[in-house]
């Protein structure tokens, strides 16, 4: 809560006295010239690129013609996105004919039952709880781990496992748990479970279910960038550039609205990362490319925002 109210404060006074230094389409425009993301650091594609390809349904029809339209993109990918692309690649020589789909379905039998032991031994730590929680809170978790096992275990369940469904759940069970400890060792052991931008094998599972178009979009679109709000909407976050950071897609659907210093904690290399992606700004204000109020804003932001974690040098800005 303080954390909530000293963030509000700081940005009302920012509000006050200082100009929106760029406009959202100059600050989209920074991404023609290959900037990394604030948070993992990797090269963010232009969202004009992104839109042009959904326009023109460029990803749709036979892999071998999709990986030729894809190939250009591959050195954005993110490193799931990446091998999974490979993977299609090498598939697509054997099979010209077929669709990204019906490669993944190939493909999926062997990465479920990949993830299935994965996932299997994550809930196995989960119920080991129940030997030390109260009683009504051991039967709520004993009922979900033993509905959730019939899904995996099933080769064709009535519902895909789902692990944002499963997680809201067991914050939903373990929500009256007095002893704060053990609520955010079961909570840190779930969020183990594979994500599908994090596990081939729980990507070939999610997307073998998807349309071969959007398996391919699905391959870029963690990579698209985007404008991060630094302070969350919903804690009065303004919508311009004072309080916009660019990050790619991943990052900023992973970040949510919690405080940047939980990001970093995902992310440890997040501080070195933005420190990247403010050189590559002042070399562009060098050129006129980028404005020097957007930089200093950006760098003061960071750093009050993540209690000093980030920890910006910009004197290469008056050199
Ligand atoms: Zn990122």
């Amino acid at each position: 809560m303080t954390m909530e109210k000293k963030v509000i404060k700081a940005e009302t006074t920012s509000f006050r006295c200082k100009e929106i230094p760029l406009t959202r389409r100059e600050l989209k425009n920074l991404l023609n010239y290959h900037i990394p993301c604030l948070c993992c650091g990797m090269e963010m594609l232009h969202p004009d690129t992104y839109t042009e390809i959904l326009d023109n349904k460029r990803f749709t029809g036979k892999a071998a013609d999709v990986i030729k339209e894809l190939e250009p993109f591959e050195k954005i990918m993110h490193p799931v996105e990446r091998q999974v692309f490979n993977m299609l690649k090498s598939m697509s020589e054997k099979y010209p004919d077929k669709d990204f789909q019906q490669l993944l379905v190939m493909k999926k039998e062997v990465h479920e039952l990949a993830l299935v032991k994965i996932q299997s031994s994550i809930f196995n730590k989960i119920s080991f709880y129940r030997r030390i929680l109260p009683k009504k809170t051991a039967r709520q978790l004993r009922k979900l781990i033993i509905k959730t096992n019939d899904i995996i275990f099933d080769p064709e369940p009535h519902k895909p496992f789902s692990r944002r469904i499963f997680i809201h759940k067991i914050k939903n069970i373990i929500s009256n748990i007095e002893n704060k400890r053990i609520k955010d060792e079961i909570l840190t052991i779930a969020r183990r479970l594979p994500r599908s931008s994090d596990e081939v094998c729980a990507f070939v599972v999610k997307n073998a279910r998807k349309r071969p178009e959007v398996i391919a979009l699905n391959l870029i679109h963690p990579s698209v960038g985007t404008f991060e709000h630094l302070t969350p909407k919903c804690f009065k976050g303004q919508n311009n550039s004072l309080n916009f950071a660019l990050e790619c897609c991943y990052c900023n659907n992973s970040r949510h609205h919690f405080p940047i210093s939980m990001q970093i904690e995902e992310n440890p290399y997040m501080p070195e990362n933005a420190q990247v992606q403010i050189d590559k700004l002042i070399s562009l204000c060098k050129k006129d490319l980028c404005k020097k109020e957007y930089v200093e804003n950006l760098a003061s932001t960071l750093n009050s925002l993540s209690d000093g974690l980030i920890d910006i040098d910009v004197t290469n800005l008056y050199k």
